[in-house]
């Protein structure tokens, strides 16, 4: 016998005891993005590695270490997505979709990062990120936060906090840099080998270190939150000033920074501790220099990525939902009576009641491990064809789990104004 092959690393299968719980959520927070006007996009898993080094930046764990990267037949170096942004922000701008005219947009779907696998970290993860281009005012960022207020709330997820911050323009940000540096440099002997090969190419990542022996070099290092210009703290106050009026509350992250580069003005996490250390749920803030970056017209951004295991495994955690039953109707069928008049009636009936599910018994087999089956899928009524019923044109009705209902024998039209009126509400 052959030798079985088994899964990758950081991969998994989703079984269908789960599946139901990944489309229940993405059907709820696609509804909700539509609801606030925003599109689908959808792009190529796969991208020239060129992309996202320019897009995400060099000095980033992800393009560093995380990218699955290889060459193709051409020796061309190419890279599966490991977030979204990027591939956005290049598919904006080949399809024309943000001259002159903002877009909101989201993509849904996998990404990959080289990572080491742990509970809420793997190697194939999903996201549903949104990106808006076109709008440079905090109400933008702040209707992220509402739209993703909302989501927990319709989600049935309790406990998530909000965390914000400014980064400040690009001059902001750039200005600050160097403080951080200075810094730094007064503390060389603390550092980690990691650290002090960031602190010339991306010293705010230090802010970022989950090193213990750091963390009180880094509690005193000069916030960002001193060094905003008037009109970055502007930027930042107007966000802050609609999150109150609207109800949302948050905290104030002086070090919050974000992994990657592109970041400006304000950022974002929404964070659990229901789920240890993997617990930033959603992560975002503003863009405004990487359209120009990627070679387009200086274009305002901002957007977010929200994790969607970490969501699943939050939810079948804390058990915050029960699956629906498999289906609402099973079809039980003596063996006596032909098969394939049993197949019509059957999809008769899935035709005059579009929006149950009718389950058929496939197979010949003893009514009694027939309605053992019925039982199994948790449905409402069994429908039973035996001979008697097929020579009278009558169908029984059985409820499966209303005891006090009896079993009643119905005509065709009178099983499905009765199965309406039970069923549909
Ligand atoms: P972290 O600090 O946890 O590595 P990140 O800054 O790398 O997060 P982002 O690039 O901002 O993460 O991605 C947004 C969200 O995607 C994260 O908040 C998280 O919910 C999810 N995510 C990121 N990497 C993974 C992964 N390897 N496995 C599962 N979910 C992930
Ligand atoms: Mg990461």
């Amino acid at each position: 016998m052959s030798k079985k092959v088994k899964r990758l690393r950081g991969m998994y299968d989703v079984t269908p005891d789960r599946v139901w719980v990944w489309q229940k959520l993405e059907s709820i927070v696609t509804g909700l993005l539509k609801q606030y006007g925003y599109q689908e996009i959808r792009f190529p898993l796969i991208e020239k590695t060129a992309l996202f080094q320019t897009a995400i930046g060099e000095v980033t764990d992800v393009v560093e270490k995380e990218m699955f990267t290889f060459t193709d037949r051409k020796e061309v170096s190419i890279s599966l997505r490991p977030e979204g942004t990027a591939s956005t922000v290049r598919a904006v701008l080949e399809n024309g979709l943000i001259f002159n005219e903002p877009q909101k947009l989201w993509y849904a779907g996998p990404m990959f990062r080289y990572e080491k696998p742990q509970k809420g970290r793997n190697r194939q993860f999903s996201q549903i990120g949104v990106e808006v281009f076109g709008y440079p005012d905090a109400d933008a960022d702040a209707e992220l936060l509402l739209m993703t207020h909302r989501m927990w709330q319709l989600l049935g997820i309790e406990h998530v906090r909000l965390e914000i911050n400014s980064l400040g323009s690009s001059e902001c940000r750039a200005a600050y840099r160097q403080i951080l540096i200075d810094y730094f440099e007064q503390h060389l002997d603390v550092l980690d080998s990691e650290a002090k090969n960031r602190l010339h190419s991306n010293p705010l990542r230090l802010l970022d270190s989950k090193n213990p022996e750091m963390q009180s070099v880094i509690q005193q290092a000069p916030t960002i939150q001193d060094h905003l210009s008037e009109a970055s703290q502007a930027h930042f106050s107007k966000l802050c000033h609609i999150l109150d009026t609207c109800g949302v509350s948050y905290h104030v992250n002086p070090r919050l920074v974000r992994g990657l580069d592109y970041y400006t003005h304000n950022v974002f996490e929404w964070i659990t501790e229901d789920l240890g250390a993997q617990g930033t749920l959603c992560a975002g803030g503003r863009y405004d220099a990487l359209v120009e970056m990627q070679g387009g017209k200086p274009t305002p951004a901002t957007g977010f990525a929200m994790g969607l295991d970490r969501l699943v495994e939050l939810i079948v955690d804390k058990n915050l939902w029960q699956p629906d039953p498999l289906t609402d109707i099973y079809v039980v069928w003596d063996k006596q009576v032909e098969v394939d008049k049993v197949m019509a009636i059957t999809e008769q009936l899935r035709h005059d009641l579009p929006t149950l599910t009718i389950m058929m018994h496939l197979g010949s087999a003893s009514f009694k491990s027939q309605f053992k089956k019925a039982d199994k899928t948790g449905a409402q009524f069994a429908l039973i064809f035996g001979p008697e019923e097929m020579s009278q044109q009558l169908i029984s009705v059985k409820a499966m789990q209303d005891r006090n209902l009896p079993q009643q024998q119905l005509s065709y039209p009178a099983v499905v104004s009765f199965l309406k009126q039970q069923l549909t509400g």
